[in-house]
């Protein structure tokens, strides 16, 4: 399908281009001097004494898990307003997952109160997302942790270039995990990062990313080492040159590119204020302290307002919308192992919610083109009314 406005699309350029030649040049593939220089470049953007460079952010968030220490009798307090993998991962550990409501449907991400009712006796640790790169409620967060002796893991899939307070999202708890899929911020097609400022979480990364073996490829290839031990289970969660040089080029960019999802979502909030639609995150536009990525901009339909009917008119407007998330407890194989929990503010919200365009590229004739769309499509959306 040729739409109009695509949901995202690549901030990619020469830039990209000559990184990749450089590493093929190179006849050196996978980790090494590209992907410490990105790991290095990584850690210092983010303020973060440590980070390690994966093939994604799920076996991020699984490495991240088992740094943690979680294993089976072990439970994780996550939301459910999210991904598949923020659960799954817990889960690969033999740990199990208990789901949290957010706060409301301005505010995407897990409530503080929710949390703190659902920990108990086997609670080791909570995972948070940043929604949109929105902030989590993260002072009362570390605060409910620490009463508890909990980990903090932070997925931050969607928070590259996002901070609060000054300090960059993904290293305000234990370990923060970053994904750089192809519509993520920062695009590397497969890839992701994990952060921490504690060496113990980060040497085991290291080790469990590369089949726990006391020495890796590179270090043979400069002649550091000429035989290996394997001291764990480990896996290969590695990341290559060709990926890590495309993280920085794109990590060059991310801040003139967020600038742009900020001020094209500034334009969202202000032209569609008045149409009915609930705006999430709205109400922290120029809260001090705040700097969100606006990865994505997701709003709410009015209740009267068959969602099924609006995608298909925005599609025939040529415009291309997604969903953002299918509750991870509604999801079959999680409805299936537990007890379906409730949680009233998700399960509305995810009703309901529907998620618009929006990419650094996208010119102001694009921005106009959806907002009028969106207008367009409420008009012929009513449940029940005449067919659009
Ligand atoms: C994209 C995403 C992931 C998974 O990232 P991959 O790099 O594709 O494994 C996890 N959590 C959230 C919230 C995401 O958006």
């Amino acid at each position: 399908m040729q739409w109009r406005v695509p949901l995202v699309d690549l901030a990619y350029g020469d830039e990209e281009k000559q990184a990749v030649l450089k590493v093929l040049d190179s006849h050196w593939l996978t980790m090494g001097g590209v992907t410490q220089q990105f790991e290095k470049e990584f850690a210092r953007f983010v303020g973060a004494e440590h980070a390690v460079a994966v093939s994604n952010a799920t076996v991020a968030l699984h490495l991240a898990c088992l740094a943690a220490g979680l294993g089976p009798g072990d439970e994780v307090i996550a939301p459910s307003l999210t991904f598949v993998a923020t659960a799954n991962a817990v889960l690969y550990t033999g740990a199990q997952v208990r789901f949290a409501d957010i706060i409301s449907e301005t505010d995407l991400t897990l409530s503080p109160q929710a949390i703190s009712a659902l920990i108990g006796p086997r609670t080791k640790a909570i995972i948070v997302m940043h929604y949109a790169g929105f902030p989590c409620k993260m002072q009362a967060i570390l605060e409910i942790a620490s009463q508890h002796g909990l980990a903090v893991i932070e997925d931050a899939a969607h928070a590259a270039g996002a901070w609060l307070d000054g300090k960059h999202l993904g290293v305000w708890g234990d370990v923060g995990c970053f994904s750089f899929f192809s519509n993520k911020n920062l695009a590397t097609g497969e890839g992701g990062m994990i952060v921490t400022n504690r060496s113990d979480l980060a040497e085991k990364a290291r080790l469990l990313r590369s089949h726990a073996m006391t020495s890796v490829t590179w270090d043979r290839h400069q002649g550091r080492y000429y035989t290996y031990d394997v001291v764990e289970l480990g896996y290969n969660y590695r990341i290559d040159e060709i990926r890590s040089a495309l993280g920085l080029a794109q990590l060059e960019k991310l801040e003139v590119n967020n600038a742009r999802r900020r001020a094209i979502t500034r334009r969202y909030w202000d032209g569609l204020k008045n149409t009915g639609l609930v705006l999430p995150f709205h109400a922290s536009d120029g809260a001090p302290g705040i700097i969100p990525s606006c990865h994505i901009f997701p709003c709410l339909l009015p209740a009267e307002i068959e969602r099924t009917r609006f995608i298909d008119a925005m599609r025939s407007e040529g415009i291309q919308t997604s969903i953002h998330y299918p509750p991870v407890h509604q999801l079959t194989y999680y409805e299936k192992k537990y007890s379906p929990p409730r949680l009233p503010i998700t399960e509305t919200a995810a009703s309901r919610e529907v998620t618009l365009p929006l990419f650094p590229t996208m010119s102001d004739e694009q921005i106009e083109q959806v907002m009028s769309g969106v207008k367009a499509s409420l008009a012929t959306s009513l449940g029940g009314g005449k067919p659009a």
